[in-house]
């Protein structure tokens, strides 16, 4: 072999730069099914069937184009780990060099190429073409700024790539919608909604839904509603369908929540796109045709590019300037650990028992419900970061840990002492109940801290604010709201820190570490 092409599980892009000059005669490409990459992190059976049918599938598609493609499936060797994997066959392949596209994680990023050195083998680096931005686009956009705001990063790139722009101004006039993305679906409801296209279950996809199933018994979640875009004309077709469907009230309706009803109107592309199934590029250029097609309305169209040209190559960008240091994160001293609730989905909290049912089944959960409800929880209650970042890898299908860590320790527990948001998303369960249709279906009452109704989300939400009182009573963003302490008698404040308290032993005890790898 002269060169071996290394393609990971999230790199599945057939444009990709490692292809360029594939020489069917000469090269072969290697990609590697191992246990270790599901159970490193407690993963959902979603999304390691996630994971393995877009492989299996991008190699039939590779062996299609005539390509060599040194497979190995997960049941035909028994190498604990990737690097092993990879040691093996450079030893036996003896390529000349091997090429890949930079690892999407910073453990992969260093051991592969290690692995390649010990071989005496050159590792050979190609710019991934997938994003808009590359790590170094965004190390320079940061350099001397203290904080890392999103704002920002979005005009310059929206800016650089011409998106949105008329005349190097903001078309209509304004960089951002938000104010007109906050509806909630009202006492209503949503009506009925557009079922997301189907794809059903191939030969390829069955033989991994029982593979998994077999295998990762043991592992959270099921797999009877596995049903994902795995395929690049597949995402395709998933993105058609959101454009036609959802898109135009996509950013309406961005921030709502509603029992049962785990897509809204959502794109489901994330997986598509991490996977590099789908370019990000595709998705944008769609919508704005949409846009311009008066298909769909300005508002949903600048939300829906936001998320992908903005907070996803932010994220990506944070990831890359902050490991590995991001992963020691913890500003706020957070010491709890992460709750049995989280694995098993059994509590009365309603909001909570929808969002990680159904994350835990689907392997899905839409921004809000992972931000303010599952994060809000975690944060409120002082999760250690460490557990909770393992949790949220572990569990959706989009898992990758470039764009995982940024939004939990970041965003969500401001864990990284506000480089990436102003102020901590905290909140109480009011806020749950303006945005969902929860709390009237709840033994809890979302504005008690007290009592036998208490919502266990305004008790923590009191005691956070007092526990960060001297951080934040004078901070500029946040100040105002810590301010509200004031207005709670001391007798009060008493009684919801021991509460807090109460709750967070009761927690504590039913916290047990999921089995996984040392
Ligand atoms: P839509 O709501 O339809 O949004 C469109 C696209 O925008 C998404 O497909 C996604 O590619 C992009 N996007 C939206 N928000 C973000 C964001 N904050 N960061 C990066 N991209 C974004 N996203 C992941 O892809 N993988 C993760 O592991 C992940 N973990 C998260 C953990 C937490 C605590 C939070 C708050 C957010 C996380 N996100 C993650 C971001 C976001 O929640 C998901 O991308 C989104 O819910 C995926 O569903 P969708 O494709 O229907 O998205
Ligand atoms: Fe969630 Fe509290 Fe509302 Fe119950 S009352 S659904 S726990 S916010």
């Amino acid at each position: 072999v002269r060169d071996l092409v290394v393609v990971l599980g999230d790199q599945l892009d057939a444009a990709s730069a490692v292809f360029d000059d594939f020489d069917p005669a000469r090269d072969a490409v290697w990609m590697a099914e191992v246990a270790h990459e599901a159970t490193q992190v407690w993963s959902t059976k979603a999304r390691i069937a996630m994971f393995l049918t877009a492989m299996r599938h991008f190699r039939d598609a590779l062996l299609a184009r005539g390509f060599r493609v040194e497979y190995r499936a997960l049941d035909a060797h028994d190498h604990a780990s990737l690097e092993d994997a990879l040691a093996a066959d450079l030893a036996r392949l003896k390529p000349t060099r091997v090429l890949a596209v930079k690892p999407g994680e910073w453990r992969l990023a260093q051991s592969l190429p290690q692995v390649c050195r010990a071989a005496g083998v050159d590792w050979v680096e190609r710019q991934d073409l997938h994003f808009y931005a590359t790590p170094e686009d965004f190390a320079e956009w940061a350099k001397g700024r203290k904080e890392l705001r999103l704002e920002f990063f979005y005009r310059w790139l929206r800016k650089r790539e011409d998106v949105l722009m008329d005349d190097g101004q903001p078309v209509g006039g304004r960089w951002n919608f938000d104010s007109e993305n906050r509806e909630t679906f009202g006492k209503k409801g949503p009506g009925r909604l557009p079922a997301p296209r189907a794809f059903g279950i191939d030969a390829t996809t069955r033989a991994v839904v029982d593979l998994v199933n077999a295998r990762f018994a043991e592992h959270p979640g099921r797999l009877d509603a596995f049903d994902w875009p795995l395929t690049a004309a597949q995402a395709e077709d998933a993105l058609q369908d959101f454009i036609d469907h959802r898109l135009p009230l996509f950013g309406r309706y961005q921030d709502a929540i509603w029992a049962g009803e785990p897509w809204l109107y959502h794109s489901r592309l994330s997986a598509a796109m991490n996977l590099k199934l789908l370019s990000p590029r595709r998705a944008v250029d769609a919508a704005l045709a949409a846009w311009r097609e008066g298909r769909a309305p300005i508002e949903a169209v600048e939300g829906f590019v936001r998320q992908i040209l903005g907070w996803r190559e932010y994220v990506r960008g944070v990831y890359w300037l902050r490991m590995p240091g991001f992963l020691d994160d913890n500003a706020l001293g957070a010491d709890q650990p992460l709750p049995a609730l989280f694995w098993t989905g059994e509590t009365r909290m309603a909001c909570m028992r929808d969002a990680l049912r159904q994350t835990l089944d689907l392997g899905y959960a839409h921004h809000i419900q992972r931000l303010m409800v599952t994060g809000l929880f975690a944060l409120l209650l002082g999760v250690r970061p460490r557990e909770i970042h393992a949790w949220y890898l572990a569990v959706y299908v989009d898992a990758v840990e470039w764009v995982e860590l940024p939004n939990v320790l970041g965003m969500s527990q401001y864990a990284d002492g506000g480089r990436m948001v102003s102020k901590p998303y905290a909140a109480s369960g009011k806020y749950i109940q303006r945005m969902s249709n929860h709390c009237a279906g709840c033994p809890f009452d979302p504005a008690e801290p007290l009592g036998p109704k208490a919502c266990p989300f305004t008790t923590l939400y009191w005691d956070f604010l007092d526990r960060h009182a001297a951080r934040f009573r004078d901070h500029p963003r946040a100040g105002m709201q810590w301010r509200n302490l004031d207005r709670l008698a001391p007798e009060r404040l008493d009684a919801i820190r021991a509460r807090a308290a109460a709750l967070r032993r009761a927690l504590a005890e039913t916290a047990t570490i999921p089995p996984s790898d040392p």
